[in-house]
């Protein structure tokens, strides 16, 4: 028998992992333990099996439990990891250690506690195991009025799901405005507009104060703006890394709460690398740390960090964050700072914005696209981006967080070449009307 490497997690990033691991070091025995009955599936899809755009939760199942033997992946379903001990190199289960040459941590995340009375009571869901999204889904056929705590990614998802459902829908956030960490009111006004549309209300500027219920279940929400009636309350609060195991261990935290590691997911302990929604990793752009990134983040750490566990070599760069995704009716997304994010760091920045669309304007199913786009001063380095329109975001998103890396000016994008074909494409690029306009409002 070869080495033997241990993964704890068995999320993106520990699936990630095992398989980098088994393919730079086939002879090695690779085991992964995960507390759920399930491995390969995307939870990303579960809002979607409640909205019923996707029938089924059967399709979230990416492979089977015998694809992982055929592969020479052990993975040990419900199965915790109680400790780890990085001098012994042992992990511990079921009270009795296991040896490891190498340790890759991906033990993800957990939601952050709301840190309001009545978290105890039945009806808060939050929206992460398969198994249990499977029984929420029948739970889901007799809610008649829900509240969406937080408006995160998650929580646009589930706001639209359930007003898809025919649920009376609240949304309660603190903020003025959807997603305010990534995104500019006026971003994120036609997909707020949307909501009131498909029949959502919207409590914005509102505190949440308590979880009120009866005899153990969930009767209403207490906000600083009155008393919300509902049967569910779907907390999407933001991610926070799960580092009980590592701190325990003795291992590196950092500024945003994630374990620390270095561009190969090694951790400052010998032999043990992590990767997930646990680390955190630098910002391209500001060089600051950041934590509980997307799901391909997770997956592209995580075979980083297996790699190198296994005994190869392999780099992970810093870090852009592309972001989308559908909110009511509309696709919103983006690439780094937003003006409020950018002001609020103190990144000095100039803006520019414009509505185009995304395909010929005589063609059937074109779709207005607006794009606001935000460069460094003098230079005109791109340095972040925001997006809201009908379609074509993601692709995009993806386009300026390469922009973005690759320092890529305003002046080059205002003279890009682009696609025209009525059924794909205008004749005038969105984001070169944006960098028009920004070229514009720097003068030059
Ligand atoms: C509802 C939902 C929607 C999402 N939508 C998107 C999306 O649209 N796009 C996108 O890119 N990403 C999406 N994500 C992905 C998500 O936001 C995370 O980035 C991703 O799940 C992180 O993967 P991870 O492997 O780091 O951690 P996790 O997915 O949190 O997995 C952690 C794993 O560690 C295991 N574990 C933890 N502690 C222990 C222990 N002590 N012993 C044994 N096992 C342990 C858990 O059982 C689990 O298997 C979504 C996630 C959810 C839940």
């Amino acid at each position: 028998m070869g080495r033997r490497i241990v993964i704890v997690g068995g999320g993106a990033a520990g699936i990630g992992a095992a398989g980098a691991a088994k393919g730079t070091d086939p002879a090695a025995e690779v085991i992964v333990y995960t507390q759920y009955l399930d491995a390969a599936y995307s939870p990303c899809g579960i809002p979607y099996v409640h909205g019923k755009e996707i029938p089924d939760f059967e399709r979230l199942f990416l492979g089977t439990k015998q694809q992982y033997v055929e592969q020479g992946i052990d993975i040990r379903y419900e199965t915790e990891v109680t400790a780890f001990d990085p001098k012994a190199k042992t992990v511990t289960v079921d009270g009795r250690p296991v040896e490891y040459d190498s340790l890759v941590v991906a033990t993800g995340f957990t939601y952050a506690d709301p840190g309001v009375p009545g978290g105890e009571l039945s009806g808060l869901y939050y929206v992460k195991n398969i198994r249990e999204a499977m029984e929420w889904d029948k739970v889901l056929d007799g809610v008649r009025k829900a509240v969406v705590v937080e408006a995160t990614p998650l929580g646009l998802e589930m706001v639209t799901a359930l007003c898809h459902r025919g649920i009376e829908t609240h949304l309660v956030d603190p903020s003025p405005w959807a997603l305010s960490m990534a995104t500019d009111p006026d971003i994120a006004k036609p997909v707020e507009d949307s909501w009131v549309e498909l029949g959502a209300q919207l409590h914005f500027n509102t505190k949440l104060e308590a979880f009120q219920g009866s005899g153990g279940a969930l009767r209403s929400v207490r906000t600083s703006a009155g008393e919300l009636e509902c049967d569910l309350a779907v907390v999407c609060t933001h991610k926070v890394a799960n580092t009980a195991l590592a701190t325990a261990a003795g291992i590196d935290l950092g500024s945003a709460g994630g374990i620390v590691v270095d561009e190969r997911m090694a951790t400052h302990v010998p032999w043990v690398w992590a990767a997930g929604d646990c680390i955190e990793v630098p910002h391209g752009v500001s060089n600051v740390p950041v934590q509980g990134l997307s799901g391909s983040h997770a997956y592209a750490q995580g075979k980083v960090a297996g790699v190198n566990a296994a005994g190869g070599r392999r780099a992970y760069q810093p870090v852009y964050v592309p972001w989308g995704m559908v909110a009511g009716t509309w696709m919103i997304g983006g690439v780094s700072f937003s003006e409020t994010l950018a002001t609020a760091l103190g990144i000095p920045f100039v803006m520019g914005r414009a509505q185009g669309i995304s395909r010929a304007r005589y063609f059937p199913g074109v779709q207005p696209v607006t794009v606001k786009l935000l460069a460094e001063p003098g230079s005109l380095r791109l340095i972040g981006a925001q997006m809201v329109g009908g379609e074509g975001i993601k692709e995009r998103a993806d386009f300026l967080a390469m922009a973005v890396r690759t320092g890529i000016t305003a002046r080059d994008l205002a003279t890009m070449e682009n696609v025209y074909s009525p059924a794909i494409g205008a004749l005038n690029e969105p984001i070169a009307l944006a960098a028009q306009d920004l070229l514009a409002r720097a003068g030059t």
